[in-house]
């Protein structure tokens, strides 16, 4: 039997004002490379308070990137790595400030700033040749788990798939939920629902074990006051809350693995561009029959925020969109493994996999 060996971040630093730290953080690692380090963060906060706290130095470069026409695509990364490379030789680190989105493309520049060619050649796993520069995390909207994960996930041509190895782990993650406090509502929602289906994904599946239980239980506790309990909703205790509870949902993962629902997200995003936390969310709330007790829960919470989210999207697609959506999502593998273990070819295929985008 082989077992994963998880790669861990390096060094966590959690904590409100936490952000504060970063300057002394990677004052040791400018001595690295070409003596500088690019900052990727969020357009969001162009101009806000947080971009005159960020430490950049007269020799630094700070990105401001876009993430809200598209998620991370290989060309981007491509283009960013080339440019950078260009500019100032190789740095001494990269750092993102951001969510899934900016954490990703850091990820990605890091590694690809050391590999040749384009990204779209290590989208998989472990295919990535040598280590990137140092990289550093500082997540400002929680529930990917992009800040643990050992995955960059890319939009290539082809394929929605990451840069998956050791590698890719953050070096080290700052951790301060004052950061998530802008989040608009809906975003705040959705990007949380992911933790929690990250959760249930990640219980009800075959490679389940103790060290992804005990992970996944803490996180779908915690996901459960900011989400549910009397004292839910957007404060302070819940913003601390929500930014482990993300971590933890990473965690529990790295043990285990994603599910049916983050199969049918994959081919909403390819091929229709939806959002990967929202697509989650409209898929989600139609496998009461795979994770019964999830949904039910995942309904409530919901009703306690108000949200609506759409109904009868199939009857605007075409069959070949619905085929297209449910080939990526059969072409994830280890998604179907883990929700139905190693016979989930006798259970699943394309139109098995149609009739669920059918009910969307
Ligand atoms: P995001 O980075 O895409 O950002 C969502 C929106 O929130 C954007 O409009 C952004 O500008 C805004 N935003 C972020 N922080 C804010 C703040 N503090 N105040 C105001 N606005 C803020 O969001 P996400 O949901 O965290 O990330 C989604 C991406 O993560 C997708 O590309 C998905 O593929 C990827 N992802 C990666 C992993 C992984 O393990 N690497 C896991 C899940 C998802
Ligand atoms: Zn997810």
């Amino acid at each position: 039997m082989q077992h994963k060996n998880f790669k861990n971040i390096d060094k966590v630093v959690f904590g409100r004002g936490a952000f504060n730290m970063l300057d002394e953080i990677i004052a040791p690692i400018r001595k690295e490379n070409k003596n500088y380090f690019v900052f990727v963060v969020d357009k969001y906060f162009e101009g806000k308070e947080l971009s005159k706290r960020i430490p950049a130095k007269p020799e630094d470069i700070v990105l401001f990137e876009d993430v809200d026409q598209h998620e991370p695509t290989t060309e981007q990364i491509d283009n960013l790595r080339d440019r950078i490379l260009k500019e100032k030789g190789l740095p001494s680190g990269l750092i993102g400030i951001g969510g899934g989105s900016i954490m990703d493309i850091a990820k990605a520049v890091a590694l690809m700033l050391t590999n040749e060619g384009s990204s779209t050649l290590y989208q998989g796993l472990n295919l990535i040749k040598k280590p990137g520069v140092y990289h550093l995390g500082i997540p400002t909207i929680s529930g990917t788990g992009a800040e643990c994960s050992s995955t960059a996930v890319l939009t290539g041509p082809v394929k929605k798939l990451g840069l998956k190895c050791e590698w890719t782990v953050f070096n080290q993650v700052i951790l301060d939920p004052e950061l998530i406090k802008s989040v608009p509502d809906d975003w705040w929602f959705n990007t949380g629902m992911d933790t929690y289906i990250h959760c249930i994904e990640s219980e009800n599946g075959t490679l389940n074990n103790a060290f992804s239980h005990a992970y996944a239980e803490q996180s779908l506790s915690l996901c459960r006051e900011v989400f549910l309990g009397s004292n839910s909703g957007r404060s302070e205790v819940n913003d601390d809350k929500l930014m482990v509870a993300s971590l933890m949902g990473g965690l529990s993962l790295s043990y285990s693995e994603v599910g049916v629902c983050h199969a049918l997200s994959y081919g909403l995003s390819k091929i229709l561009d939806y959002r990967h936390c929202y697509a989650n969310c409209v898929a989600f709330q139609h496998l009461d029959d795979v994770y019964t007790d999830g949904v039910k829960e995942f309904k409530q919470m919901l009703v306690k925020h108000k949200i609506v989210l759409p109904q009868n999207l199939s009857k605007t697609w075409s069959d070949e969109t619905i085929t297209k959506m449910a080939e990526v999502a059969y072409n994830l593998p280890h998604m179907w493994h883990q929700a139905y273990g190693d016979s989930w070819k006798e259970k699943v295929n394309i139109a098995s996999i149609k009739e669920l985008y059918k009910r969307m």
